[in-house]
């Protein structure tokens, strides 16, 4: 399959929020520029790195790829061009953070070609907001949405994490209804996980971070669920809803086990038969890349049996599941017979449905994912 997809990671951020581990850091605008210059000698090297379609889907991520201000926003999205063709209808998506845009920092991206925004709201209570160590309020987010609607932006997702810190069920319905009452055409609903080396971390270990009782999160999670659903957001992932018509095309390319070019540092690809990571380390990704190397640190050929795995416990978090179909145009090889052992086993504990078509969670099976997935690793 020829890879027509490309990540591109922009590792700055205004501020570094309590629970992130994401490859993002404070930064000054030079470095961001010469970043910039380093973005531009690798996405040409990459394009010529491999043998790619036009592109269907490209992805900022960060980060915060609307921490750059205007000029440099305008050189971001016009190196993707100078590099890359896009295919007709190609879906860009950049993320973004309230309170870091304005209406011509929208334009130029929307200029840009960029037709689908993704917000990190993450939380309607300002509160929940300082202890998270977000530094926008609940009047940013409003601000930043009327402004990417002045600015054409039609396809917009809107972040949502549960299991807060002194989150209850009845905030977090809170934040739903203010979300809802927007409209967003996707949203992304995700359960605070507390990563080694941040500062929930140690407050965890220490007994300074207070997370809502197991039961308390199964609940959020149904509530989210429930209301989304109910509101028209179609479930096509265990963790995002869109209204018809704006699945993110680009999340589906990971989900599906396809294959995409990346570039940024700190930015993971997968290509043939092989993933690749970039340096994490902004100043010597600059410096590699402004020498003319890809600024590469590791690579992994994916064995077949790996990718395998890789297709159940990716493609098990999208709601229609794997198809045999899917898997065997895939792998050439019957996903009954490669993983008979964990389908029968989740089958039989009523967390796996396996029909004609191929295999995919119950309802009961969504809140016990991870154990699911787990099962699909060899040993
Ligand atoms: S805005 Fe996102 S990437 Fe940046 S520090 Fe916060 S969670 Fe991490």
């Amino acid at each position: 399959m020829r890879v027509s997809s490309l990540y591109i990671h922009i590792p700055f951020c205004a501020s570094k929020c309590y629970y992130c581990d994401f490859n993002s850091y404070v930064s000054t605008p030079d470095v961001m520029d010469r970043y910039l210059d380093g973005l531009d000698r690798e996405l040409e090297l990459v394009a010529a790195s491999y043998d790619h379609d036009p592109l269907q889907t490209v992805f900022f991520g960060g980060g915060t790829p609307t921490i750059f201000n205007t000029r440099q926003s305008e050189r971001m999205v016009s190196l993707l061009h100078k590099h890359f063709r896009l295919a007709d209808g190609a879906e860009v998506s950049s993320e973004a953070n309230p309170g870091t845009v304005d209406l011509e920092k929208l334009q130029v991206l929307r200029d840009g070609g960029v037709n689908r925004l993704s917000f990190g709201v993450q939380s309607f209570d300002n509160d929940l907001l300082v202890k998270l160590g977000r530094l926008h309020d609940r009047d940013a987010v409003y601000r930043s949405w009327e402004l990417a609607r002045q600015a054409g932006f039609g396809s917009i997702n809107l972040d949502l994490m549960f299991g807060l810190p002194g989150q209850s069920v009845e905030t977090l319905e809170t934040s739903i209804n203010a979300l809802l009452d927007l409209g967003p055409e996707h949203v992304s609903a995700y359960s605070l996980k507390v990563e080694e080396g941040t500062p929930f971390y140690t407050w965890h270990n220490r007994g300074q971070l207070i997370l809502p009782p197991e039961e308390d999160e199964v609940r959020m999670y149904q509530l989210v669920m429930d209301r989304l659903q109910g509101a028209g957001c179609e479930m096509y992932e265990i963790s995002n809803f869109a209204k018809p018509g704006h699945r993110s095309r680009h999340n589906q390319v990971y989900w599906r086990n396809e294959p995409y070019m990346a570039a940024g540092s700190g930015a993971h690809g997968y290509v043939g038969s092989t993933r690749y990571i970039n340096q994490k380390d902004v100043p010597l990704y600059i410096e590699t890349t402004n020498g003319g190397q890809r600024p590469v640190t590791e690579t992994e050929e994916i064995s077949e049996q790996y990718q395998m795995e890789d297709t159940m416990m990716l493609g098990l978090r999208l709601i229609e599941g794997v198809g045999y179909d899917r898997f065997r145009d895939k792998h050439g090889r019957e996903m009954l017979d490669v993983f008979a052992g964990p389908i029968r086993k989740y089958e039989a504990l009523g967390l796996l449905t396996v029909d004609e078509v191929g295999v995919r969670l119950t309802e009961r099976g969504k809140f016990l994912a991870n154990e699911v997935f787990a099962a699909f690793l060899e040993g």
